[in-house]
């Protein structure tokens, strides 16, 4: 599904040279390397704070902390996601609220949240699926009707660019209260391990933020709030920092195989290829995602495999039938969305070392299969 090797040649110099004087002056924790990635990341999507963090997963439950959310409170997400979405909310005894997504943009549906918002609502967390950033306009607007907080869960888009009506351009991740991302090494920029981080224009609460991952800690052994222990090695920040200079050269050669993809796959009349809502920028295509339409997804991911061709299925069971997320208040009809991409998704191998002879092989066996 990913390629790593031909980033690294890019940058091998650079990635060596750091992590051997890591390891000369053992300074594997907090390095300067972790500063200064932070401070590169706050310039590259122009945000007040980054809080560098253990992993993605770490940077949800993290913001979730530092908004103060109480046991009980509800927050609204989608349905279709990675399940860290949901289990941060759940292991903070907060109440996931699961609403279906839209089938063009495979993300939260406005109308669904609007529908779920009860007194107990607290926060929203719209997730960037595949790299496409959520209706951010109607869901900021809701937020600030219904006085709720936005959590971005930006593991998927991080350099994508969101398009307001008035002009004004953002990074994805930058646009609610708070936002999450992962360093995982497959995701849009990724380390060579775990890692994560946290955005916010918010001086306050980067400021509980910074405490929370370091034990609640504000003054040395002083323990104001219950904390976690949450920090990016050295080693991760040196390879992040070499690569986010070329970030935005990653995401253009995403955007060119998609591009292909969807060119080779455009006559038939079976699969359904990834829409771009508003301007091409606004997607950074960490999964390239199709949907058969004509019950064949499960015979084509078959072929794949007999084909050694690799292929994810992103995801395969709807959260809000995970045996750990049920929840009585949930009604099938409303899910309708959900539970039919399920059935119809299939993502095809995306990296940037894609190249057009691979993608005239990956779309031909798709044409001759559906
Ligand atoms: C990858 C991912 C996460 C979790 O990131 P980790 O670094 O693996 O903990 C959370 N949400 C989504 C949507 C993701 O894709």
């Amino acid at each position: 599904m990913v390629d790593l090797k031909g980033q690294y040649e890019e940058i091998k110099d650079q990635v060596d040279s750091s992590i051997q004087n890591i390891i000369e002056n053992t300074s594997f924790i907090n390095g300067p390397e972790v500063h200064q990635f932070q401070k590169e990341l706050e310039e590259y999507l122009d945000v007040k704070h980054v809080i560098p963090c253990g992993n993605g997963t770490d940077a949800l439950q993290i913001a979730m902390m530092g908004l103060g959310l109480k046991p009980g409170d509800e927050v609204i997400t989608a349905d279709f996601t990675f399940a860290a979405t949901a289990e941060v909310i759940a292991l903070l005894n907060l109440t996931p609220v699961l609403v279906d997504v839209d089938a063009d943009s495979f993300n939260i549906n406005v109308e669904a949240i609007k529908a779920a918002i009860t007194p107990k609502t607290k926060a929203i967390v719209p997730v960037h699926l595949y790299g496409q950033p959520a209706n951010m306009e109607e869901i900021l607007k809701i937020a600030k009707e219904h006085n709720l907080y936005v959590i971005e869960d930006n593991a998927q888009a991080i350099g994508a660019n969101y398009h307001f009506e008035d002009g004004t351009v953002k990074k994805a991740g930058t646009l609610g209260d708070v936002g999450a991302t992962s360093f995982f090494p497959s995701k849009n920029l990724g380390a060579y391990g775990d890692g994560g981080a946290i955005f916010t224009n918010n001086d306050e609460l980067a400021h509980t933020i910074r405490g929370i991952v370091n034990h609640g800690m504000y003054e040395r052994y002083h323990h104001d709030v219950v904390g976690v222990n949450s920090r990016l090695d050295s080693f991760q920040a040196a390879v992040l920092k070499a690569k986010l200079p070329l970030l935005d050269k990653y995401n253009s050669a995403r955007r060119k195989s998609a591009k292909l993809y969807s060119e080779a796959l455009k006559s038939n009349e079976n699969i359904i290829t990834p829409k771009i809502i508003g301007e091409e920028d606004t997607h950074v295509f960490h999964q390239y995602t199709i949907r058969v339409t004509n019950g064949k997804r499960d015979e084509l991911a078959k072929t794949f495999q007999e084909n050694n061709l690799p292929f994810g299925i992103y995801y395969p069971i709807p959260l809000h039938l995970q045996k750990a997320y049920l929840d009585e208040r949930y009604e099938e009809s409303k899910f309708q969305v959900t539970n039919k991409l399920v059935k119809e998704v299939i993502s095809l191998p995306m990296h940037t070392e894609l190249d057009e002879e691979q993608i005239a092989y990956i779309t031909c066996v798709i044409n001759k299969v559906v």
